[in-house]
């Protein structure tokens, strides 16, 4: 007997999914839907899995009849979860899911970063030989400075610490120092003072009122000279013309975005992504097999539960 229908509307692994709910559900799998397929998309669907890309607004919410949305993800600035909750949906995010993936990502593009790994397969690419221009730095000994040190950032901090033998400070108004347990890491109370103190700034906040535009031309002031950022968290964290600029001025030595402005990327990210110390991905800190199969049977569970399954 079939329980319901289920919208997903981006890539995942879908094989799981559908081993997981088995025949009671018809499950219509829409990778990449456009935005304004959407509302039709949503007639008689019962639940609905998204990741960021897909806005779920309040005026879709109001005219659609779902009663679960599951995300993809940790995030949820993509829905009005205000008018979700009046409205009786229920709305589920995968908040630990990815956490492995997103740390491993941002350990790997700062070995690339203090390595100058893209340059160097370029120009070897290029058929030159500027082994006298690529010196790195190791990570050893320097400065990772974590900006949110919720779940990720905290893996993120441990592997530095431990694996790399960084030294580790961390900015978030919530977590104490006596929250930290099993690695080292200095919390630092002021945000311009921990800005000051990193080599690296790797950022892990949440997009939410509070945070949007967090770092602006006053925050990047406060950075050292020549700084690398790892931004896997989300783009609208930071104002992208004082980035653009702190960029430009070689302030900041390199910026490395999983995230954008726009997604999939548009003309809204042309500029930043153009200038050469940027390095970007069209966000796959989550993009694991392991972290999509996991997704996948926790979402499936979830429906489950929400719809049930006689
Ligand atoms: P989390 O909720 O466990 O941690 C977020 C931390 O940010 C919390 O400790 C919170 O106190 C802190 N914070 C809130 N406001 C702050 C502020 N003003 N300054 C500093 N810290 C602040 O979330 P998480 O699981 O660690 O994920 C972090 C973010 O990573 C998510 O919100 C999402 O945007 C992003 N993410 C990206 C991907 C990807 O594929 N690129 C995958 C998963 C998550």
């Amino acid at each position: 007997m079939i329980n319901g229908k289920i919208l997903v509307t981006d890539g995942m692994d879908i094989e799981t999914l559908q081993k997981e709910l088995g025949d009671c559900f018809h499950v219509d799998y829409r990778p990449g839907i456009r935005q304004e397929e959407l509302e039709q998309a949503c007639q008689g669907v019962d639940a609905i899995i998204v990741k960021p890309r897909v806005r779920l607004d309040k005026g879709l919410l109001e005219r659609a009849g779902i009663k679960f949305i599951g995300v993809a993800g940790n995030g949820t600035d993509n829905i009005d979860l205000a008018f979700a909750k009046e409205k009786g949906i229920d709305v589920r995010n995968m908040p630990g899911e990815s956490v492995d993936s997103v740390a491993e990502y941002t350990l790997t593009v700062l070995g690339v970063m203090a390595r100058n790994i893209i340059r160097a397969h370029q120009s070897l690419k290029g058929m030159k030989w500027e082994k006298d221009l690529l010196i790195g730095s190791q990570l050893k000994g320097r400065t990772l400075g974590v900006l949110g040190m919720g779940k990720i950032g905290r893996a993120v901090a441990l592997r530095a610490d431990r694996g790399l033998g960084m030294q580790v400070v961390g900015y978030d108004p919530y977590v104490k120092q006596g929250d930290i347990d099993g690695f080292e890491c200095r919390m630092i109370e002021g945000l311009g003072d921990f800005l000051g103190e990193a080599d690296f700034i790797s950022v892990h906040v949440p997009l939410i009122e509070e945070t949007r535009n967090l770092i602006g031309s006053g925050e990047i002031g406060k950075m050292r000279e020549g700084v690398v950022i790892v931004n896997v968290s989300r783009a609208q964290l930071f104002e992208k013309e004082a980035l653009i600029a702190g960029l430009r001025s070689g302030k900041i030595r390199g910026y490395v975005t999983d995230v954008h402005y726009q997604e999939p990327v548009g003309d809204e990210d042309r500029e930043l992504i153009g200038l050469e110390n940027v390095i970007c991905t069209p966000h796959i800190g989550a993009q694991t097999r392991e972290a999509q199969r996991s997704l996948a049977e926790k979402l499936a569970k979830l429906v489950i539960e929400r719809l049930g399954n006689q």
